[in-house]
């Protein structure tokens, strides 16, 4: 008992305890339960040196506790007790031959009382070099001595407790990504998959890494094999065993390397450490990791080491690559492996394209049947691609909807091109979802590597990137290849947003108007207001010129506050000129029209100005109704609904669903867009679809307003087909409010 001991215990404290107890606490092994791996250490460590005691101790802020102990019966003890105090600030052997003799231990109570220790020998062990977590020690009831090459034993005996320590460390990381993997997949309900996949790596991960040892007799030029080691190589108990007998056990080419690896080592007096594949003679097969040492004591040589099976370790580490290297939801490698193959890619020089895929509209999948369903089209999606697997491609999910693949180059730039609009076109299929069937479809951006160049993956993959901006674009379901010009455009968009926020505040902007018509009568049926920037050097470009601009979500938030109220301000003007009737249609974009505050602003504006709601219209395209928050935006529709404003839906037939919007939103009008107007007379389907879509906006008693009409021929067919109001140049073409008349 402490209070016995005549003068207080003291003990040394190293500069790095604070740092060092945090690395304890952060591994978490203080009392764990005990472990079959430390404990088949310390009973080899007993076994080695012929000691009754031997531990493995961690050393906490008031105590040392055991992870392993054998031949002493105490699970922990007083931290100003434990002879591992001296050992930790070490990195070698610390050596106490007789602790009676030793003015720092003679009074311990572990000497003096139970287990009576008299000689003490121990290395640190830990995660790194950095910070010595404990020891593995051994204990004698005798004073005894260690020779050199014990305490290299020990030394090794260390390093491998140090492994079992890295070991558990891994595991617990394998259990934190186990739990990480099981959430994600409890999200997608294939619990049953989880409990058995993180059943295994448990099992694995809490089998026995067996040790034997082994020890060269250079008189007798034999090894003599530990029965451990026998026993982990399959080999009989008893008897001599050859060194070529062991070469047998290694399986193909490991084989050799082994034969050059004990060659090497045999004729040097470095160390060995060699990892291999062996059949043993029972007929299993087992990965073991064999450890050498030279020792060279008055002239006679001396090899010797440890033989691990390691079977268990290589197979968590293969699952733990594969966990590592794949998506799980759709089983293809994720981006991490792409970037691995592109850097292997990029140390060969060979030449191959890479092509990076999107779906189109995904988010109007999983927004309107569910993450399910979005999960159901990624997987459909994979299994396409996987069978290009076959003809030698890599192919990897990046991100959310987006797909990387490595295509292996075919030297010609023709061939390529077909091979895209094949995978392209393979990828164009309707999926039904409760009854509903949405449209699957992928646009894709494709950069290339001519053979010997050097590139930088990051740079590859954001090349791809602008390809497929491009193609999206461009109208979806379809390709672009990368073009140097397009680093300039995405330099360009930045450039945009830095010059329209400038000519914002510069007084630059300015909206133009553009009449409609009533198409029966042709008499004025109100104006959409368009926006311009007029450059100082008197130019005027039109929104196709800053459309990042519009697209960017925080400008455009101001630049819609300048059109508001920009067009009230001219309602109101005109108006007060003598028109009743002045009605100005304001496109809105997506970000805007989702703000829950724009709303409250917009109406504010209005009262402002004493405007009737009629004066006013909005013009949102179908991106609107496309978020996350479509109940958001309906409460907003039915808001302006109520006030008597008007929403009318623009660009109508080159979206995604739109017939199924007009049915879920309330819309008063849609405008049919220009490409369909300009296919009018042409084409003999246009006129059908538009016909279908009048009678049916009709039938729902919603107006229809046909832009882009430039032609009588268009006007005509778009009277006789039944639609009520039109724009376009046939008429006027957008103008400054100073040119127009509202009369
Ligand atoms: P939009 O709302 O569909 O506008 C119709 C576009 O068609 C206008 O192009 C108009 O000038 C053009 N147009 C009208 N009649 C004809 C015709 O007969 N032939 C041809 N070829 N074109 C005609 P603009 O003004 O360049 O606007 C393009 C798009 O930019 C608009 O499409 C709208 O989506 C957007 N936009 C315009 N002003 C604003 C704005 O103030 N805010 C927001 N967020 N978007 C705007
Ligand atoms: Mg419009
Ligand atoms: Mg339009």
């Amino acid at each position: 008992m402490l209070q016995h001991i005549s003068r207080p215990l003291t003990y040394p404290i190293g500069p790095d305890e604070a740092e060092r107890r945090a690395a304890l606490q952060e591994l978490g092994i203080l009392d764990t339960t005990p472990d079959k791996n430390f404990d088949a250490a310390v009973r080899l460590a007993c076994s080695s040196f012929d000691v009754p005691v031997a531990l493995v101790a961690m050393l906490d802020e008031q105590r040392e506790w055991f992870k392993a102990v054998t031949g002493w019966d105490a699970k922990e003890a007083p931290r100003e007790l434990a002879f591992c105090n001296y050992t930790i600030l070490q990195d070698g052997v610390f050596i106490v031959e007789d602790a009676e003799l030793d003015p720092r231990f003679s009074e311990n109570l572990l000497v003096t009382g139970d287990p009576g220790i008299r000689f003490y020998a121990g290395v640190p062990v830990g995660l790194s070099d950095e910070h010595h977590l404990g020891t593995l020690c051994i204990v004698d009831t005798k004073p005894r001595t260690l020779s050199a090459k014990e305490a290299e034993l020990l030394r090794t005996l260390g390093q491998m407790v140090s492994n079992l320590l890295r070991q558990f460390h891994q595991t617990k990381i394998e259990r934190k990504l186990n739990d990480q993997l099981d959430t994600e997949r409890a999200a997608r309900n294939q619990k049953e998959l989880q409990l058995r996949d993180k059943q295994n790596l448990l099992e694995y991960a809490s089998e026995l890494a067996a040790l034997g040892s082994w020890e060269y007799n250079h008189s007798t030029g034999h090894i003599i094999w530990g029965a451990e080691t026998r026993h982990i190589l399959g080999l009989t108990p008893v008897g001599n065993v050859t060194v070529e007998a062991v070469r047998g056990l290694f399986a193909g080419e490991d084989e050799l390397k082994w034969q050059r690896e004990i060659a090497r080592f045999a004729a040097s007096t470095t160390s060995l450490l060699f990892e291999g594949r062996i059949h043993t003679p029972d007929g299993t097969n087992k990965w073991i990791r064999v450890l050498g040492k030279t020792e060279s004591n008055e002239g006679r040589i001396a090899k010797f080491g440890l033989v691990q099976d390691i079977t268990k370790e290589r197979e968590i580490r293969e699952r733990l690559n594969e966990m590592v290297a794949r998506d799980s939801l759709t089983g293809l490698f994720n981006r991490f492996s792409l970037l691995q193959h592109l850097r292997r890619l990029q140390r060969d020089q060979t030449a191959f394209s890479f092509a990076m895929l999107d779906l189109d509209g995904f988010k109007f999948i999983n927004d309107t049947f569910g993450h399910a369903a979005g999960d159901q089209c990624l997987k459909r999606i994979a299994r396409k691609l996987r069978s290009l697997e076959a003809h030698g491609a890599f192919v990897a999910r990046i991100a959310g909807d987006e797909f990387g693949i490595i295509l292996p180059d075919i030297g010609d730039r023709r061939g390529l091109e077909r091979r895209i609009g094949k995978i392209v076109a393979s990828l164009a299929f309707p999926m039904r979802f409760q009854q509903q069937t949405a449209n699957l479809s992928v646009s894709v951006g494709v950069a290339m590597r001519s053979p010997g160049t050097s590139f930088d993956p990051e740079t590859l993959i954001a090349e791809a990137d602008m390809a497929l901006y491009e193609a999206k674009i461009l109208g979806r379901k379809r390709y672009s290849f990368f073009r140097s010009e397009m680093k300039y455009l995405a330099a360009k968009k930045a450039k945009t947003i830095v010059d329209i926020r400038k000519a914002l505040q510069s007084g630059e902007l300015e909206l133009f108007y553009q009449a409609k018509l009533l198409l029966r009568d042709r008499s004025p049926a109100g104006h959409e207001a368009l926006l311009r920037w007029r450059r100082k050097d008197g130019g005027v470009e039109t929104p196709e010129a800053f459309r990042p601009a519009l697209d960017d979500p925080l400008l455009s938030g101001e630049i819609t506050v300048f059109v508001v109220r920009s067009a009230l301000d001219q309602a109101r003007e005109w108006i007060d000129r003598g028109d009743p009737n002045v009605s100005i249609s304001i496109n809105i974009g997506p970000h805007q029209f989702r703000d829950s505050n724009f709303p409250n602003f917009l109406l504010a504006e209005i009262k402002r100005r004493r405007l009737p709601a009629s004066a006013i219209e909005i013009e949102v395209t179908e991106d609107v109704f496309l978020g996350r928050d479509a109940g958001e935006v309906l409460k907003t529709c039915r808001t302006f609904n109520e006030c008597g404003l008007r929403i009318s839906f623009d660009d109508f037939g080159t979206g995604f669903a739109s017939l199924t919007h007009l049915l879920d939103f309330p819309v008063r009008a849609i405008k049919i867009d220009r490409s369909f107007v300009s296919r009018l007379g042409t084409e003999a389907r246009a006129a059908g679809f538009l016909k279908a879509a009048c009678d049916l906006a009709h039938s729902l008693t919603i107006e229809v307003v046909a832009e882009g009409i430039e032609t009588h021929e268009q006007c005509e067919l778009l009277k006789s087909i039944g639609c009520d109001y039109g724009q376009g140049y046939l008429f006027h073409r957008p103008s400054p409010a100073s040119e127009i008349s509202p009369k």
